[in-house]
């Protein structure tokens, strides 16, 4: 077998250089752990970006997969399958949300509700230049139509012009909102949770007074809960906390804990007045293997009582945290809600992280002086001690 490097070399000869990547090669995880080629483990804080709500190697879930590629793995949008009828009716009990579109990825989730919301304002009035409000430090993917909502200049620039009528309003501030609604405005977007951009976390306030002026001038809530969203927040939906319903909504990531799914969700009413048959469409989207994915996880979650634990561990690892911000001066702040949670320093962290690894800790950023952790939702409080240990000893020295 090569060893380590022979296969990052490997790597750096094959694939694009999007990424610059950890000098380490995965090869298993079992739990909270992950394992690399050489057999080191590794805790793991970053549930491969807030993928792997269940751990790694859960039992269930791989033997409910299994099964259902011993079954039937793909058919097509065009006929029915149990398994996505399942995971529709399940979806719609958690989310509160009448109809659901089955994606692959979050991108493609964001893609979907801003079709619908375009829709949705084109029936209303026959135009075609409606405007979407989203917000600064967001980020909602990387195809076309996500990037031209995400506020990050640095990763549109290149790739401009963008889909158009975008306009960027400041998270947390309902005034910023108000100056950029114009009567063309068909959809307000944002993260209930910032995530990538520093995890900054809706106030309840805004969440509020934003509903109440979409309401007025009937303009779409859409809230992106492709991060924040299946329970990292203690709720299964982040807005939840809130009681702030939007009119559509996006989920992937945790949504099938690692087979690629998102789905794109909204009322009746919105369902009703948007998209019709032809309007949309995906080859994959909720095929039987990404649906079955989608059931075992949602009856895990029930089963094991996931919601329960991440109020739990959450609140422990709020208060360790907060402690670290207290006892360092090259800690800022901490920012977050429940599993999902920032630590803000003075500095860049990307030693930090490096450091981390080499002590077989995987932590991750989100911006350059953040460190991000997003871990599975089934740690404990004996995981969030380890973790702390390891990132004292990284402060340390
Ligand atoms: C990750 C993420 C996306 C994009 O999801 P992909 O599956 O990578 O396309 C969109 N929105 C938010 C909030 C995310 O965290």
């Amino acid at each position: 077998m090569k060893n380590m490097q022979e296969y990052i070399e490997d790597a750096e000869k094959a694939l694009l250089h999007t990424y610059n990547r950890y000098q380490v090669v995965l090869d298993k995880g079992d739990g909270v752990n992950l394992y690399d080629i050489e057999g080191k483990r590794y805790l793991d804080f970053c549930a491969g970006i807030a993928v792997f709500a269940l751990g790694y190697n859960n039992q269930r879930y791989n033997d409910a997969l299994k099964a259902q590629i011993d079954k039937l793995i793909h058919t097509s949008n065009y006929y029915y399958n149990v398994p996505a009828i399942e995971a529709a009716k399940k979806l719609q009990k958690i989310s509160g949300m009448d109809r659901i579109f089955f994606t692959n990825s979050g991108a493609e989730a964001i893609e979907g509700a801003i079709k619908a919301a375009r829709k949705y304002a084109y029936l209303k009035d026959g135009t075609t230049d409606h405007e979407i409000i989203a917000m600064e430090h967001s980020f909602h993917g990387r195809t076309m139509g996500a990037l031209s909502v995400t506020g990050n200049p640095k990763y549109r620039e290149a790739f401009e012009p963008m889909i158009g009528n975008i306009r960027f309003a400041k998270m947390n501030d309902f005034d910023s909102v108000l100056a950029n609604v114009t009567d063309k405005t068909c959809a307000i977007l944002f993260e209930t949770v910032q995530g990538e951009g520093g995890i900054y976390p809706a106030e309840e306030e805004f969440m509020k007074k934003v509903r109440a002026l979409c309401d007025e001038k009937d303009i779409l809530l859409i809230l992106d809960e492709i991060q924040c969203g299946m329970g990292r927040t203690g709720y299964m939906y982040a807005w939840q906390r809130y009681g702030v319903k939007p009119d559509i909504m996006t989920s992937a990531k945790a949504l099938g804990c690692g087979v690629p799914v998102g789905a794109f969700m909204m009322t009746e009413r919105i369902g009703r007045n948007s998209l019709t048959s032809g309007d949309h469409g995906t080859t994959y989207g909720g095929n039987p293997l990404a649906a079955a994915a989608i059931n075992i996880v949602l009856d895990l979650f029930e089963e094991n009582h996931i919601i329960d634990n991440v109020k739990a561990v959450g609140e422990y690892l709020t208060g360790k945290l907060d402690q670290l911000a207290a006892k360092y001066d090259c800690i800022e702040t901490r920012r977050g809600i429940g599993l999902m949670q920032g630590l803000v320093f003075n500095k860049p962290v990307g030693d930090i992280i490096v450091k981390a690894l080499s002590k077989g800790l995987i932590l991750i950023n989100a911006g350059t002086n953040i460190i991000r952790f997003v871990p599975p939702l089934i740690i404990t409080r004996e995981n969030v001690d380890e973790m702390i240990d390891i990132l004292v000893e990284c402060l340390e020295e």
